[in-house]
């Protein structure tokens, strides 16, 4: 995911927390293969734009989440529980499945009990910091199989913005939850795909699932979840909210009570700001750039997915972080005439298209989400301000570069073979002009013509850099490996 760095920042390792799995031994009997229905995803349909509800009909491996998360008084601590139908989508027969616990390398300390699949209980193993949770199977699940993972979980939340940009954190009368539930991990060419993922980049990488949420929380705070509100209940001082999300690559929270919300309409799409009153003009700021860079990237690359984007502010120490159809933005800089505003802004919602919509590996492929995304903010820029007005925007990426002495460090490195000044560098400045460099190299209708079809025919789906390349060579008629040897391949 997410975020923009305008200089390296230096942050300091951590590490994880124990967790301690307490589950009942396993039995021999073998497991029958859960039925799925896709008839269940009525409830995500008002929440999709109505180009894309057909995708309800498709993603047939989606895996599909019922979680509750109940949030205790002081906001700091959270008792969860889960149950995710997974299927098999690969061609392969697995023998296990396997979870992340991310708060357990982010500051967190995330524990997890009574896991089952199936409703028979196992026990699980714990790797990479207790950050990947393996579920053994008794009999390996075939491809197009189902099977259904229970557990609770629970998460003592770190009062800390200081590692990891604060993605999870109660700080300030702020409570953020990004990935803050065992996530399945992505099943690729590599396998089960997962690593300790580097400080400076976004820890997650997912595949399009179906969410279903209850949050219970105390009634004094305003709650602010991916999706749609579809239910809301209150019972003495405590309030219990429905959302439901998908398809998204991940479900994110926000809680405060400070929040008051600002609105706008664009397009048939819900924007709404949630931040503390004093930054109205700074938020109601915000909510233009959001319509107009929406309005851009829709007639640029793809309709919006969604029918809401939500914006949250947060004492994050990152910029912007974008999340599936909602977005958090560091308070400092809610202000009209604030300097990150409007770049950031339009950046975080051109993510909404790459990295949610179309999606990647961001851990080993930054910059099919980083990269693309600052193009796509230059883009905003020169379409509202013409050429002269996207000068500063373009400056900013030659700077970046320039940070590392424009070294002809390749783009498409993993996030792990950066260090913090090159990703910042590469990833984030040279990487927006390698756009560029392709547009010349293509030509300018044939490089818009491209940009569409990349986006729409990828749409809920994860690339790489050889589908990048090769839809755009189908644009120019043209072998672009040589340009990929000089910008892109290591
Ligand atoms: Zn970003």
């Amino acid at each position: 995911m997410k975020r923009i760095l305008l200089l390296p920042s230096l942050l300091l390792f951590l590490t994880s927390c124990l967790i301690v799995g307490r589950e009942a031994e396993s039995t021999p009997e073998p497991i029958p293969p859960t039925q799925t229905s896709l008839t269940d995803r009525a409830i995500y349909k008002d929440g999709l734009a109505p180009e894309y509800r057909a995708v309800l009909n498709e993603l047939p491996y989606a895996s599909m989440y019922e979680i509750e998360f109940s949030i205790t008084d002081d906001l700091a601590h959270i008792n969860g529980s889960e149950s995710v139908i997974y299927t098999n989508a690969e061609e392969i027969d697995l023998s296990e499945v396997r979870l992340r616990l991310f708060a357990n390398i982010l500051g967190g300390e995330m524990k997890v009990n009574n896991v089952a699949v199936n409703g028979k209980s196992f026990t699980p193993t714990y790797a990479l910091n207790d950050s990947l949770m393996t579920v053994p199977l008794e009999s390996p699940l075939k491809p197009k199989e189902s099977l259904t993972l229970t557990m609770d979980f629970d998460f003592a939340v770190p009062q800390t913005v200081e590692l990891n940009y604060g993605v999870q954190a109660y700080f300030d009368d702020v409570l953020a939850l990004a990935h803050a539930y065992p996530v399945i991990t992505v099943y690729d060419d590599e396998g089960w795909n997962a690593e300790v993922p580097p400080q400076s980049g976004d820890v997650t990488y997912a595949d399009m699932s179906f969410f279903e949420i209850t949050v219970e929380a105390p009634k004094g705070v305003t709650l602010v979840g991916s999706g749609r509100e579809i239910s809301r209940q209150e019972n003495g001082d405590r309030q219990t909210v429905k959302y439901a999300a998908g398809p998204v690559r991940d479900f994110y929270l926000a809680a405060s009570p400070e929040y008051e919300v600002f609105t706008k309409k664009v397009d048939g799409i819900e924007l709404r700001f949630y931040t503390r009153d004093y930054l109205q003009d700074g938020a109601e700021s915000a909510l233009n750039v959001a319509a107009h860079a929406i309005e851009i990237f829709e007639e640029r690359y793809a309709p919006y997915p969604y029918t809401e984007l939500d914006f949250v502010s947060t004492p994050t120490s990152a910029l912007g972080i974008e999340y599936p159809g909602m977005i958090a933005i560091t308070e400092g800089i809610i202000l009209p005439d604030h300097d990150y505003l409007e770049a950031t802004v339009a950046h975080e919602v051109g993510h909404q298209w790459f990295y949610n919509l179309v999606g990647n590996d961001q851990l080993d492929d930054p910059w099919l989400d980083e990269s693309i995304t600052q193009f796509a903010t230059l883009q905003y820029f020169s379409d509202t301000y013409g050429k002269a007005g996207a000068q500063g925007f373009r400056s900013s990426l030659e700077g970046r570069w320039e940070y590392v002495g424009k070294e002809l460090i390749p783009v498409g490195l993993p996030v792990r073979d950066y260090n913090d000044a090159e990703y910042s560098g590469i990833v984030y400045g040279r990487g927006g002009l390698f756009f560029e460099a392709l547009r010349d190299e293509m030509g300018m209708d044939n490089f818009d013509a491209f940009m569409k079809d990349y986006t729409q025919s990828n749409a809920w789906d994860i690339v790489t850099a050889e589908k990048l390349k090769q839809n755009a060579e189908k644009y120019c008629g043209c072998d672009l490996t040589r340009l990929f040897e000089n910008w892109i391949y290591p």
